[in-house]
């Protein structure tokens, strides 16, 4: 028996939410209702995108590689070219679970960080190769979003993406990664700076509580952008993010790690997971329109002033700084 098949086997038998081939994904969902239905990493996905059809639930496989007996990968060429031609705000999600020492861990990544994969994607590209050893470890951490590289064969260049990894106890985790989504490189910096020195800043409960009270849990663009939709009405929970204006990987840029600062209630803004993925689109001209949308809310409701004074007061910033931080146009 070759190594691989010892893992080949482990995998047959762990894999949860096996997906068959060529099964459609509404008979998958069917084949594992009553299951799904319960699983919270699959319903903070589907919250996200709305749509079962942009999910993808990938079995994770051996590499069946004989020098390399312990790799093990994800696959899917359907969801490369997918995410090639997706825009923002139509991101596809791989869904990955195997069960681990009775642990359900799961593997999420986003489709927005394939954008600008260029590589061929019918050579059958294993674009996320991982260790076996490293599901099993991961079956025991707190979850994390890590950073990976995608080789693109025959150019020779790499593509960074995150992911997720963890079980159903680290769902703030999972939203953050999903909430992030084009942030790619600054937020990997933010994770590393975050991770060395220990931090936590994340945002107070109080402080949380007050911003929802505040914006009485809607999207604070619902009017400018139009973005409630039937559905969120219904659904109100449906994701709502604490954005901040400033953004995070601002602050680690410049080595800024007070709370007092980061989560000032000046910074933090109520948005809907649409206008939040909008305010960090790859596309320079919908960030700049999502940023101008936020600067004409403040004055709207009379928080303008006090936003210029924190920017001025506690980070010695001016409004077209804050547009240059994102790398758009202040006209
Ligand atoms: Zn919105």
């Amino acid at each position: 028996m070759k190594n691989y098949d010892q893992i080949i086997r482990f995998l047959r038998k762990n894999v949860v939410y096996r997906k068959k081939p060529k099964q459609t994904i509404l008979d998958w969902l069917n084949q594992y209702n009553d299951q799904l239905k319960f699983d919270k990493v699959f319903n903070e996905i589907l919250k996200i995108t709305k749509s079962i059809d942009k999910i993808y639930p990938i079995n994770i496989a051996s590499f069946c590689n004989k020098y390399l007996p312990n790799k093990i990968r994800i696959r899917s060429d359907q969801f490369l070219s997918k995410s090639r031609s997706c825009r923002l705000n139509d991101i596809f999600i791989i869904f990955s679970c195997v069960k681990i020492e009775h642990k359900k861990t799961y593997i999420v990544l986003t489709s927005n960080h394939f954008t600008n994969y260029t590589k061929s994607i019918s050579s059958s590209n294993s674009f996320f190769t991982k260790d076996f050893t490293d599901l099993k470890n991961w079956a025991n951490n707190v979850g994390e979003i890590s950073k990976n590289e995608a080789r693109v064969r025959g150019i020779g260049k790499t593509t960074t993406y995150l992911y997720w990894h963890g079980n159903e106890n680290h769902i703030e985790k999972l939203s953050d990664y999903l909430g992030v989504l084009s942030q790619i490189e600054n937020y990997a910096y933010y994770l590393k700076e975050k991770n060395k020195k220990n931090l936590r800043v994340k945002i107070s409960k109080d402080t949380k509580m007050e911003i929802f009270n505040f914006y009485n849990n809607e999207c604070a663009l619902r009017q400018i952008n139009k973005c409630i939709t039937i559905e969120s009405q219904i659904n109100d929970n449906i994701s709502k993010h604490i954005h901040h204006i400033v953004p995070l990987y601002y602050f680690y840029d410049q080595k800024i790690f007070d709370d007092k600062i980061i989560n000032n209630k000046n910074n933090l803004i109520l948005l809907c997971f649409k206008c939040h993925a909008m305010l960090s689109s790859h596309i320079k001209l919908e960030r700049k329109k999502f940023l101008d949308y936020c600067l004409e809310f403040m004055k709207k409701a009379n928080k303008f002033i006090d936003f210029q004074n924190y920017l001025w007061d506690d980070l010695h910033i001016t409004i077209p700084i804050l547009y240059k931080i994102y790398g758009v146009d202040y006209e």
